[in-house]
């Protein structure tokens, strides 16, 4: 019987490389809900929506039906990619420019609906891995198995600036710090499905356990 697995939590705490590798395992699709905030974040950014002075947030809900979202199957990475309008915003939307505006975007009720949405329309029961902040709570409140991630901010802060760093961006340990503590204080305090654990969602603190066992446990899981 194929599952719905909804693995939430804090940024940058492993979430998708973990949900990435399960559905590889598994022969699972993968959706990176996030890609799809960063990528309505980069659209209101090219269109002049919000800025650091700014932020036209009626102006872009106007402009939310114009949006286009959709994954595209890479068979080299054995994921989809995301695609804005038709054009691929892998690079784009991993900028620290877009994290830093990503969850004011992400606060906006009508975003979230649009968006919660299409998720649902990928489908429960077809074998997915979903990894986000309100995947088990709100998108697939059903879903068979819930993962919970944490890990302390510098952990955290560690890995996503050793990412920005491979990637060639100009940043501080400082400033990816800063971001991450900021997004998780809009993330846990917005009004709409803010980022909460569900009841019934299994908790794995990455700061204490190896890429290899967190996998480990996660399949262990699956099969039970
Ligand atoms: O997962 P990632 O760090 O790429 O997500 C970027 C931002 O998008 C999060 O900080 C959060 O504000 C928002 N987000 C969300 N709900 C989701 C996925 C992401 O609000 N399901």
């Amino acid at each position: 019987k194929k599952i719905t697995i909804a693995i939430d939590g804090f940024s940058s705490t492993g979430k998708s490389t973990l949900a990435k590798q399960l559905a590889k395992h598994l022969g699972y699709v993968y959706v990176d809900t996030g890609a799809m905030y960063r990528a309505v974040t980069f659209f209101a950014m090219q269109n002049g929506y919000i800025g650091v002075e700014f932020f036209d947030k009626d102006g872009l809900v106007n402009a939310l039906p114009s949006i286009k979202l959709a994954f595209q199957f890479n068979p080299a990475l054995g994921f989809g990619e995301m695609y804005l309008n038709g054009t691929n915003v892998e690079q784009e939307i991993r900028t620290i420019d877009v994290s830093n505006f990503v969850s004011r975007i992400a606060e906006v009720s009508e975003v979230r609906a649009k968006l919660v949405e299409q998720q649902q329309q990928m489908g429960q029961g077809k074998g997915i891995v979903m990894d986000g902040r309100d995947i088990g709570t709100v998108v697939f409140p059903d879903a068979e198995l819930k993962i919970f991630m944490t890990a302390s901010p510098h952990t955290r802060a560690q890995r996503r600036f050793e990412e920005l760093q491979q990637k060639g961006q100009d940043v501080t340990f400082q400033e990816v710090l800063k971001n991450v503590v900021e997004r998780d204080h809009i993330d846990t305090h917005r009004d709409d499905s803010p980022l909460v654990k569900a009841p019934d969602a299994i908790e794995i603190d990455n700061s204490e356990l190896t890429r290899e066992e967190q996998f480990a446990k996660v399949v262990a899981l699956v099969e039970k």
